[in-house]
């Protein structure tokens, strides 16, 4: 089967978040099942486009409303992610340093959109699948069935995988002139509540839809950003599908970016070396426990709370644990995480950015991984904390339900609490600081037993295939 997968993130080429880890990800495990995936992004200004050697495929030139646009296809010479690899050059649109967030973000990815289908549409041959990830590829669909430029794109099978419903990327129909010209009377395609929405037109349009595990898609029937009704509507073709992790870049017998290597064997040395550079670089007492939080400082998140629950957490039980945070986010939780850090300097120190090396030193390094999250699709960073033998402490929401158990149940390895909020954060945090201290045994044989925890892809992967083949001719 050969399957394209369109995306604005890929690890390593561009990543803001776990969506770039899945399609980093994915395809190569699909190889290995003896298929054939490949994925189409946007070219941005990424080392690595610097760092590779890149062949061109194809030039076009398109529309988007007023804006004539030149593009190009460029290929990665030697497959070495282990997929084939193409980006879509468009001048000044896409070849920015930042993934998102610029003002013209609509018109760039419906650029991108237009070139991939126009692009598509040239070839000899048609896949069996395309795969599109989040709104920003969600238009696809759409344009394969209803824009008059792409009608031979019309029977290609297409699966749209939400990795995350907050963001829809909705746009006013004043601005319907950067489409390709479709069939006016397929309209409702594209509405919903009177806005383009293109998360809500690739759940209309695709032929399957998958979430990132299967409690997220339970949830969004109730709560998706105003589309939960469609989701209801839509839900006899989708099915949640748990992400996995790639076990060759998240593996402590042989991270590089890691102080010191360790298997299940040697989880207590080897979380002890880490653990110290760690605390020796932020400060912070080796002996404590080490509660960590890596991630977007954002409401889904719960980062809102982190600053008081850290406070309430360092009063109600005597300054017993340390905290450190890597991510950045909101600037008024930025700032409020920075006066804590400076209010409690010795117990609470932050990173704030983006720094995947020291991500990679804190799941080795913490003892506990904590994630209040109010809404989290599937999660990447706690199956990242499992493998590295660090205790997820987590909110029962989503995919951190369906990955953690708590220690309180038959062969439990996390902490789980009900709500994001600072009496709950503050109670576990008692929990956390009791199993570190007075429960050794359980804690030790809990660490060793997570790691061995299978959340690789070899099983989503397969899941997927099934997907794929009960919608393909
Ligand atoms: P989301 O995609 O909602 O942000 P996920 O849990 O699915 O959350 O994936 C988050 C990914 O991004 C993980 O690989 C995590 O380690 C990484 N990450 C998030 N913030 C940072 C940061 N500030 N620095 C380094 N890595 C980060």
């Amino acid at each position: 089967m050969e399957i394209i997968h369109v995306s604005a993130e890929c690890f390593p080429v561009a990543k803001a978040g776990g969506l770039g880890d899945v399609v980093g990800a994915l395809p190569k495990y699909q190889n290995e099942l003896g298929h054939v995936a490949k994925v189409v992004m946007p070219m941005y200004r990424t080392k690595f486009l610097f760092q590779n050697e890149w062949e061109l495929v194809h030039e076009g030139s398109q529309n988007s409303g007023p804006h004539y646009f030149n593009y190009s296809v460029i290929r990665e010479k030697t497959n070495k992610l282990g997929f084939e690899l193409y980006l879509v050059d468009i001048n000044g649109l896409l070849d920015r340093e930042k993934i998102y967030g610029y003002d013209d973000d609509t018109r760039r990815f419906i650029a991108f959109q237009i070139a991939v289908c126009d692009w598509m549409s040239k070839w000899s041959y048609q896949p069996d699948v395309v795969h599109c990830h989040d709104h920003h590829t969600g238009l696809i669909p759409f344009m394969f069935q209803y824009c008059y430029s792409f009608k031979n794109l019309a029977n290609i099978p297409t699966v749209f995988t939400i990795h995350n419903a907050q963001y829809q990327g909705q746009f006013d129909w004043g601005q319907q002139h950067l489409l390709p010209a479709y069939d006016t009377y397929k309209w409702g395609m594209l509405d919903w509540d009177k806005l383009i929405n293109p998360l809500a037109s690739a759940i209309k349009c695709s032929s399957k839809v998958t979430t990132v595990s299967k409690s997220y898609l339970n949830e969004l029937r109730y709560e998706a950003n105003g589309v939960q009704n469609l989701i209801q509507y839509e839900q006899g073709k989708s099915i949640g599908i748990l992400n996995g992790i790639d076990a060759d870049v998240w593996d402590p017998s042989k991270d590089s970016m890691i102080a010191k290597n360790y298997d299940d064997h040697l989880v207590k040395e080897g979380k002890r070396k880490n653990k110290k550079e760690l605390c020796g670089m932020f400060g912070l007492d080796v002996e404590k426990p080490l509660i960590t939080f890596i991630g977007r400082l954002v409401g889904e998140k719960a980062a809102d709370i982190l600053p008081d629950a850290i406070r309430s957490s360092i009063y109600h039980h005597h300054g017993a644990a340390n905290f450190l945070i890597l991510g950045s986010g909101e600037s008024d939780v930025e700032n409020r995480l920075e006066e804590v850090k400076h209010q409690f300097s010795g117990y609470v120190n932050t990173h704030i950015g983006y720094n995947e090396t020291l991500s990679h030193l804190m799941y080795a390094g913490a003892d506990f991984l904590l994630m209040p999250s109010r809404v989290e699709p599937c999660g990447l960073n706690q199956m990242y904390a499992l493998r590295y033998g660090t205790v997820p402490m987590v909110r029962s929401t989503g995919g951190l339900k369906d990955t953690v158990r708590d220690f309180g149940e038959w062969q439990g390895y996390g902490i789980r609490f009900n709500h994001a909020t600072v009496s709950d954060i503050t109670y576990s945090v008692g929990r956390a600081i009791d199993l570190y201290q007075n429960k050794k045994d359980l804690y030790t044989w809990m660490r060793s037993y997570m790691m061995h925890i299978d959340h690789s892809w070899d099983a989503s992967a397969a899941e997927y295939i099934k997907v794929y083949e009960s919608i393909t001719r």
